[in-house]
């Protein structure tokens, strides 16, 4: 495929000026990459001025939910290269998503090579400083005009681009869900679909008010087990080792989750994926057993939890960010950003474009 820069995109570029702060995922790239699906294939991409969209209001997206989307990022390196972080593990997960709510796959090839695009046209809006980057966001919509629920024959794919500051969650306070839930049993859970993050909002402006950060949701089928944030996958550091919640059909699973597991073991962690209770790690925390809690995700990395709150009573955890959640954040960052050398192969260097 080859992507049509649009005459526009040099001005648009030039005249772009980034704020004083930038935030996370607030300011825009003046660019963005656009493909259509019509009669059963894609068009060529084309990289074009950001800007809003046309979209008719009888859309199944804007009805039916038929939408999915990425989350991924390109960092300035301390060689001063652009590096994607395992972009392929993105456009696959995409694919997946994709083909759960019956839209056509975006072919591998063409997500890489729209977000390699993106991130070629951008790169000199890259921040530098430790822990910023640009924070890509790949996003598939259904645009038939049409209100009978069936699939659309027209999608749009978009890739948008924000430069971004390092993502600051703080200490997280988490509350456990145990009414609600993010995703049904056989349900969507592990694609990354507007609907589940529709569905997590009623809980999190309701522990919000209780002074929590994020909801911590449970097993869909007996709110017993441990699955993950709304928007992070959760570890827990229990007697010295790494424990999360193995994938169950519903939970969403992460890049930062599976490079995690990969890195620690290099590190001299155990891990051990499997079921988790609530209550018995509520119990091991009591008992000091369990020395950290963390969420983790793209666009924070690692997120050290600092409480777990339930109707009955809160635990909290003694050591926040503790000794494992540092390392391991520390490691992936050095990866990402070039300070240590990348073992697994997960960097893909961008070379800059000029318009
Ligand atoms: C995106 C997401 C994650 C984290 O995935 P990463 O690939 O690590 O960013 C975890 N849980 C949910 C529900 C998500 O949407």
């Amino acid at each position: 495929m080859s992507i049509a820069i649009s005459p526009e995109v040099a001005e648009r570029l030039r005249g772009f000026e980034a704020p004083e702060r930038l935030g996370f995922g607030s300011v825009m790239a003046p660019v963005m990459f656009r493909a259509v699906y019509q009669d059963g294939c894609w068009s060529g991409g084309e990289l074009i001025p950001y800007g809003p969209l046309q979209i008719d209001p009888a859309a199944k997206v804007l009805h039916y939910a038929q939408t999915c989307f990425e989350g991924m990022k390109a960092y300035r390196r301390v060689d001063g290269s652009i590096g994607l972080f395992r972009p392929e593990k993105n456009a696959r997960r995409m694919a997946y998503s994709a083909r759960r709510l019956c839209m056509p796959e975006i072919p591998e090839g063409m997500f890489l090579e729209a977000v390699r695009c993106v991130t070629a046209y951008c790169a000199y809006l890259i921040p530098a400083a430790s822990g910023e980057s640009l924070y890509l966001r790949p996003l598939l919509i259904g645009t038939q005009p049409d209100l009978s629920v069936s699939a659309s024959n027209i999608y749009e794919f978009y890739v948008i681009a924000s430069p971004s500051e390092a993502y600051h969650s703080g200490n997280m306070r988490v509350w456990i869900e145990r009414d609600d839930t993010r995703a049904a049993l056989g349900g969507t859970g592990d694609a990354k679909v507007g609907g589940n993050y529709a569905a997590s909002l009623q809980s999190v402006a309701q522990l919000k008010a209780r002074g929590y950060d994020q909801s911590l949701w449970l097993s869909p089928s007996d709110r017993k087990q441990i699955e993950e944030l709304s928007g992070m996958n959760f570890f827990a550091v229990i007697d010295g080792q790494l424990h999360t919640p193995k994938l169950s059909g519903s939970i969403l699973e992460g890049v930062t989750r599976d490079s995690l597991i990969e890195l620690a073991g290099t590190l001299g962690y155990r891990v051990h994926e499997r079921e988790m209770d609530i209550d018995d790690l509520l119990a091991l925390i009591g008992s000091g057993t369990c020395s950290e809690a963390f969420a983790c995700g793209t666009a924070a990395i690692i997120s050290p939890i600092s409480v777990i709150g339930d109707a009955g009573h809160s635990v909290s955890l003694p050591q926040v960010p503790g000794p494992v959640s540092t390392a391991l954040r520390s490691a992936l960052l050095d990866i990402q950003e070039g300070r240590a050398e990348d073992p697994f192969g997960w960097m893909q260097q961008v070379e800059p474009a000029s318009p």
